[in-house]
Order: structure tokens, then C-alpha cells, then sequence
């Protein structure tokens, strides 16, 4: 995995910060349902950066204890570490200084409660059963995979395996998860998932609910630019209000258009929904957990913002905007696919964060980065020549990160406008 994504060597309080390549991360979490408490255990395998530093990670639980390459380190070893990129940003940084390109191995153990992140919702304790979603969200920091378990930053791409083992209950659990590599244990509570190695940390899903609260509804669909069927895997919660079979239909529907209007399914051979109550949303590699209302565009992330991936998480504002530009979305005050002329005198709007280790989407994203591309639709000549554009740009991308530059640099050779002067004034906020 190229690092020239990631944040630079960066010094602070004497100690040279840097970000590991991360191979493989293999965790277990373990829930006990009776005492209403869960542990975490992680093996990250990384080979640490380019150049001789402390590196940084991420893990938004209470580390109960630590071992690199085998030797204890205390838990204050890896304590969270202000970067200096606002509230929220710190990672977790190790006292030891490691050679640059040298392989580790790094162990922790920790309990699982609520992540310490904004936004982030506690375990679902219910009577005998559990109630479990990562519950992932782009706009506070901290709220991707290391919530859970260690994670590095987005540009990085890793193989993660999870272990997953429910006790101290007798009921039969329901999980949903966009891997095929699922193996239950017969005996129930028992899982083993093997996430895709070109995964980042905001691709993997997962709910577990108890069997008897879930509907779930299994089809498939043919794909233009597929061989093989589409498989789709479609659940609610029991007490949610949404009419499977009518999602079903709609999920189709969108998954087929997408496919001839913007370009091949980057990704494996099923498209997983869970569907949630009013307010929900978030998008992950081919799946969704996402109430009715938000179904199309959390689908149409399957191809930007997940099939194209932002590089880093300044880069999340394109497929907010983008997305929200282009489908039905409750968030924007503009009707999808609108043209307006821009002008370039409007307050300067910063949608690219500038810090090196900030992480998040402005919420600006889903308004003025809608009106941005409202103004690029207007300037390419109509909103059908900008999605050819952006449908060109996801051919050319897909599977891939893509950059806040490079968008700039492929919409410009694509029109042959200079687009810069909106660029600088409304995704990086100069006067
Ligand atoms: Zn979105």
C-alpha cells in the first residue's frame, strides 16, 4: 500500500509521528449477554513507515493491555495523542520508536464499551440477546472501524479477520455482513468473518440481532456488465416499518441504473441492506444499513464513496456532494440534477479540510458542495454532460482512492474548463 496518501512524518513534542502500513488486523469480540459485557482482542501485522518514527494508530475503547512483537508494554504506552487537527483527531501513538520499514506485530487487548467518539451509539443489550452495528458515520472523527477494533487511517487497505462469540445466552442471533467469507459455528453464537484484503477502515458492515427481530429477505438481480447474478441480501429490524419486498424491487431498480448510467458493481457478488428506522443512514463497500428514505442514496455510494474511495477523509466531501446532487436526497434544498450558474462571489466555503491528520466531511458538503456541482453542471453545459463526466471519472477510478485533485484535474481535461478559481474558493475556502 503507497503511503503518499497518507499524513507526512509528523514531529511534535520532540517525537517523530508516523502512520504504519498495516497488512492484516485479526480481532475477536466477545459478548456476553448475561453479564451485559464484551472484551476485544487485536493482532495488528504492520511494517512501520518510511521513515523512524512512533507510530499511529487508531482504537476508540479502554486499552486494557499491550504487547509489541511479544513484550508487554504498559497500556499508557498507547495512549490517544493530540495531533493538533481539532477535537476528536488524536490517534493513539506508540512510546516506541520503531526502524523505518521494519515488521511488527502489535497486540492489545481492551473492554468493548460506547467508542469514545461523537456520535457513537452504545452496545444493544436487550433481554437475552444482543443488538450490535458499528454504526459508522463520515462526519465525526474517530467513527470508521476503530471504534471496534485498531484500525488505521482510510488511505490504508488491509485484510481484517473477526472472530466473534457470543455467550451467557440461549437464543439464536442473526448476523449480516458484505463478506462472503462467513463461517458459523452449528452450535449458534459463533462467528468467523474474512473482510475483503482491499478494504479500508470505513468498508466493513455488520449487525447482529437476535433471529426472532429480523425479517430477511434473500434474490438476486442481473447486472449490465455482469456474468453472474447479483445477489441481494435485504433485513429490518422487526419493529422498523418498511415493506421488504418494496425495497427489494426498489434496490434493483437503482443497482441496475447505476450500472448503465455510471459503470460495472466494483464490488463482490451481493449487495447487502439492513433497513433501520427514520434518521439512518451510511453507506459501506456494496451494502447499506440505511432507512427507507435514504436507500438510494446510500446505494449510489456503492459506486462513489465506496467504490470510489476517498484517499483520506478530506477527500469525503466529493461523494456527500456528489451523491446528494444526484439522487432524491432529503438533505439538499436543490432538486437533483440541477444546473445553476455559480458566481464567484459568494463566501469562500471550505469542504477539504486542510490539516494533514483531520477527519471528517463538513457538513457544508451536502449544501454548498451540492451548489458547487449545480455550478460545474451549469459551466459543463447541462447536468447529463456532468455525469458523463463523473461517470468517466468512476470508470477510471473504480476499486481505487481518489483525491480532491485528481477530480479537479480529471474534470478539467474531461471539459476542458479551467475550473480552478471555483475549486479554490469553494472546496478549499480562499477569498
Ligand atoms: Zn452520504
Amino acid at each position: 500500500m503507497s503511503l503518499s496518501l497518507a499524513p507526512p512524518p509528523t514531529i511534535i513534542d520532540g517525537r517523530r509521528i508516523v502512520v504504519p502500513d498495516v497488512e492484516r488486523v485479526d480481532a475477536t469480540l466477545r459478548f456476553d449477554v448475561a453479564s451485559r459485557e464484551a472484551v476485544g482482542e487485536a493482532a495488528i501485522h504492520f511494517v512501520a513507515g518510511e521513515m523512524a518514527g512512533h507510530l499511529a494508530l487508531d482504537l476508540r475503547q479502554p486499552v486494557e493491555w499491550v504487547r509489541l512483537d511479544g513484550n508487554n508494554l504498559s497500556p499508557d504506552a498507547f495512549a490517544p495523542f493530540d495531533l493538533g487537527a481539532g477535537p476528536g483527531t488524536e490517534m493513539r501513538v506508540l512510546d516506541v520508536s520503531l526502524e523505518a520499514g521494519s515488521s511488527h506485530n502489535l497486540d492489545v487487548g481492551y473492554r468493548l464499551e460506547t467508542p469514545r467518539a461523537e456520535g457513537a451509539e452504545p452496545i444493544g443489550w436487550t433481554d437475552g440477546g444482543l443488538r450490535f452495528d458499528l454504526w459508522m458515520s463520515d462526519l465525526q472523527p474517530g467513527r470508521y472501524l476503530e471504534m471496534w477494533i485498531p484500525a488505521p487511517l482510510i488511505h490504508d487497505r488491509f485484510a481484517l479477520n473477526v472472530q466473534i462469540e457470543l455467550a451467557g445466552h440461549d437464543r439464536p442471533h442473526t448476523l449480516v455482513a458484505n463478506t462472503a467469507g462467513v463461517d458459523s459455528a452449528a452450535s449458534g453464537g459463533r462467528w468467523s468473518l474474512c473482510y475483503p484484503a482491499h478494504f479500508t477502515a470505513l468498508s466493513p458492515m455488520l449487525v447482529i440481532a437476535p433471529t426472532d427481530q429480523v425479517e430477511l429477505r434473500r434474490s438476486s438481480v442481473g447486472l449490465p456488465g455482469r456474468e453472474r447474478s447479483l445477489g441481494l441480501v435485504c433485513a429490518r429490524h422487526l419493529e422498523v416499518d418498511a415493506d421488504l419486498a418494496a425495497c427489494e424491487a426498489d434496490l434493483k431498480a437503482w443497482l441496475t441504473y447505476l450500472s448503465v448510467r455510471y459503470g460495472p458493481w466494483a464490488h463482490g457478488d451481493t449487495f447487502w441492506a439492513f433497513v433501520w428506522g427514520p434518521g439512518r443512514g451510511m453507506e459501506y463497500d456494496g451494502a447499506t444499513t440505511a432507512a427507507v428514505p435514504a436507500l438510494e442514496h446510500e446505494v449510489f455510494h456503492s459506486w462513489f464513496g465506496r467504490g470510489v474511495k476517498p484517499a483520506r477523509a478530506a477527500d469525503g466531501w466529493i461523494d456527500e456532494a456528489w451523491t446528494t446532487w444526484a439522487t432524491a436526497s432529503q438533505r439538499s434544498e436543490e432538486p437533483r440534477f440541477s444546473a445553476v450558474d455559480l458566481p464567484l462571489d459568494r463566501p469562500p466555503v471550505e469542504l477539504y479540510p486542510q490539516h494533514a491528520w483531520a477527519r471528517h466531511t463538513p457538513i457544508a458538503a451536502y449544501t454548498d458542495g451540492v451548489r458547487l456541482f449545480a455550478g460545474l453542471a451549469y459551466l459543463f453545459g447541462g447536468s447529463d454532460r456532468l455525469r458523463t463526466a463523473m461517470a468517466e471519472w468512476y470508470q477510471l477510478n473504480s476499486g481505487r482512492s481518489a483525491t480532491t485533485d485528481g477530480l479537479a484535474a480529471h474534470l478539467e481535461a474531461w471539459s476542458g474548463i479551467d475550473i480552478s478559481p471555483w475549486w479554490a474558493r469553494y472546496v478549499h475556502g480562499r477569498g
